[in-house]
């Protein structure tokens, strides 16, 4: 079974797709992860993100693996504080806008959940463009002022929320302007506001569509 789980930068589709996988005895599947993962190789090559060419080599040619809980592996190692540091938050969204990028990814993602013969995906695009076929296909949404009030609480910094705000309407503007899979609602997913939500009932409602059998046969 596939589970797919769309939305902006900072609505928690990590911790509530992880929470989901956990309660169905699914592996999680983290696309933005591997986004991050193509990125810091870029970085570290000293390539540009802006080359499209030069990105997408690096793509193919990703080494990439994830272990027991799901995190990316880089050429088997973990390096997951510099996947979510700054510099690669700031720049993932120019290297995952290259056509040649997704291309690679997204083929990688699709053998994958081949592989494990189901998983919950969370990302931008896995409603509309990787999983189409999905049994089950969610968005989550939130303002950005609350997606910035959480970020900021997470990493402990509350003095920050606002400069985390624009860093987030920045992302926002360039994932769903970008010429290859933006970020949309697929027709067939149900949109949960997650405003006002806490972790647990967002997790709660999305297990209670699913196991009623809705959540991706149309909008509630
Ligand atoms: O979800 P996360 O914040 O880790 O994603 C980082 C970036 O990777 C996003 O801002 C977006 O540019 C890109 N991404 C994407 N498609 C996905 C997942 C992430 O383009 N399916």
């Amino acid at each position: 079974m596939i589970i797919a789980i769309d939305g902006p930068a900072g609505a928690g589709k990590s911790t509530v797709a992880r929470a989901v996988a956990r309660a169905l005895g699914l592996a999680f599947l983290d696309t933005g992860a591997m986004y991050r993962a193509v990125t810091l190789e870029v970085l570290d090559r000293g390539l540009d993100p802006m080359d499209g060419a030069a990105c997408g080599e690096v793509a193919r040619g990703l080494d990439l693996s994830f272990d027991e809980a799901g995190k990316v592996l880089l050429g088997g190692v973990s390096r997951e504080a510099e996947l979510r540091g700054e510099t690669v938050t700031r720049t993932v969204s120019t290297v995952s806008s290259h056509g040649a990028v997704r291309e690679a990814i997204v083929a990688k993602q699709r053998e994958i959940a081949a592989k494990l013969g189901g998983v919950v995906a969370e990302g931008r695009d896995t409603t509309t463009v990787v999983f189409p076929e999905a049994s089950h296909k969610f968005y989550l949404s939130a303002s950005a002022r609350e997606r910035a009030r959480r970020r900021a609480f997470e990493l402990d910094v509350p003095g920050r929320i606002d400069e985390i705000q624009a860093d987030i309407e920045r992302r926002d503007r360039l994932d769903s302007t970008r010429a290859h899979s933006p970020l949309r609602i697929a027709d067939d997913a149900v949109e949960i506001d997650t405003d006002a939500l806490a972790v647990e009932e967002v997790v709660a409602r999305i297990l209670a569509r699913i196991r009623s059998g809705r959540g991706g046969e149309g909008k509630p």
